[in-house]
């Protein structure tokens, strides 16, 4: 395939736009970048017009949640929850248990649609679902191997559904690392997942770095309240990066979502040991938790990704809400320019996913991945490599993306969804949803 008549944003380093240039696929995999002037379609080579379209890598983000797809429009119950802890026994803790085999399947769809849309093509999940946990993962794997995107998988493991549910926890993310290392598949990857330090004993945690296999990263919620830290002060004499490095938790493959409230001794420790960082502003704003320190940590060379934690799976939306929020947060407004931004969600989620995948992702350069997205922006002010950065965040709209490509499969092609059926998957999302509002309200607490 040769797909042409577009501009080009590589993402490499230095960032380059190129015009006039076309992009040759094959395998899936983006074989050359040559002047357009010297196509020569062999037979059977299929060509794209691009339409001056700018062409640019598939959006990745960092840490979401699938099965949080059914929270939108639902009554939370009891009291407005007044904090984060509320807020995780009042919706999370409860929404998650009322989540069966179907619903995992279905809000999964429902992510995997809006991803495709918004030209989200590379999602790293932590999934939870306490009453369906055996088998959990394959239901997802396999909406992602249909929707054609590519996930990174994990089950939380917890201690707050009891003893059984914990053991379970552990034994699926096991059962679905050596399934994968058994069948790979370069659209899957997984990681081990882990709730927060809140919820992981120590006999716990002792026992998940037992289990796992030996290479494994883990996906764990780190300081994202203030509680996370206070707690683990209270009964174990330690921070929570301290004590999640003390189970060897951190490695360089290891993501830690959030990272609130970490003092400089964690980060540095978080640095040490090469873990990642994923920041979701939009998810800090909503649970009113506060703001994470990028600045500091992009300062320590800390690789900080940009996730979305299970709102649209439109990466732009978190761009723009990072970019607004430091400001706001340090009332200055030089902090979170728009090329650091460009650090997070470019460059470190590019190349977390690279090394997760075992190949290029999220760059246009030959031997990447053709995971590439079609955006129909019409500059009225010129776009530079310098300020390219901001103009994704004043000017860019997921409604501009028009085609979405995994793997040099159109996974959508001028808005047509081409993988998914949209209108059935909502209508049965709908009715599924409404069983488990009515689930979820008739819980226990
Ligand atoms: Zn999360």
């Amino acid at each position: 395939m040769i797909i042409k008549n577009g501009k080009i944003i590589t993402w490499e380093t230095p960032n380059q736009i190129l015009e006039g240039y076309a992009i040759k696929i094959s395998d899936g995999i983006i074989s050359e970048i040559i002047p357009e002037n010297e196509i020569n379609p062999s037979e059977g080579e299929e060509i794209i017009d691009a339409r001056s379209q700018y062409i640019m890598p598939g959006n990745i983000c960092a840490h979401t949640h699938f099965y949080g797809a059914f929270s939108r429009g639902m009554g939370v119950v009891g009291k407005p929850p007044s904090g984060f802890p509320e807020i995780l026994s009042q919706l999370w803790w409860r929404l998650d248990r009322a989540i069966y085999k179907n619903d995992i399947t279905l809000s999964s769809e429902v992510c995997l649609i809006d991803a495709i849309r918004h030209g989200t093509t590379t999602l790293i999940d932590h999934h939870a679902s306490p009453e369906f946990i055996e088998g959990s993962l394959d239901v997802i794997a396999e909406t992602v191997i249909n929707a054609g995107v590519r996930a990174s998988l994990c089950y939380e493991v917890t201690d707050r559904c009891g003893q059984n549910g914990m053991m379970q926890g552990i034994e699926e993310n096991v059962r679905f690392m050596n399934y994968l290392k058994q069948h790979p598949n370069n659209r899957l990857a997984a990681l081990f997942g882990l709730h927060a330090g809140l919820t992981l004993s120590n006999e716990t945690l002792a026992m998940c770095k037992e289990k796992a296999p030996a290479d494994s990263g883990f996906h764990v919620h780190v300081a994202e309240h203030s509680i996370d830290e206070y707690e683990s002060l209270q009964k174990y004499g330690m921070r929570v990066v301290d004590r999640l490095d003390k189970f060897g938790i951190l490695n360089n493959k290891s993501i830690l979502a959030h990272a609130v409230h970490i003092d400089a001794y964690e980060m540095e420790l978080i640095k040490m040991r090469g873990s990642w960082v994923s920041h979701q502003p939009r998810s800090n704003m909503n649970n009113a938790v506060g703001v994470a320190d990028v600045d500091s940590m992009l300062r320590l060379e800390i690789p900080v990704c940009l996730g979305n934690d299970g709102f649209s799976n439109s990466m732009w939306d978190e761009w723009k809400s990072a970019y607004l929020v430091h400001k706001l947060w340090h009332r200055d407004p030089r902090k979170m320019p728009a090329d650091e931004i460009a650090t997070m969600a470019i460059y470190n989620n590019g190349r977390l996913a690279s090394q997760m995948f075992n190949n290029k992702l999220g760059i246009i350069e030959p031997g990447a991945e053709a995971d590439l997205i079609f955006v129909e922006y019409k500059p009225y002010t010129d776009v530079t490599i310098g300020n390219l950065p901001w103009h994704i965040v004043f000017g860019f709209r997921e409604s501009m993306i028009t085609s979405t490509m995994v793997a040099g499969k159109f996974l959508m092609k001028d808005r047509e969804l081409l993988t998914l059926d949209e209108d059935k998957i909502m209508a049965e999302a709908k009715t599924a949803s409404k069983s488990v509002w009515q689930r979820y309200s008739n819980l226990e607490e």
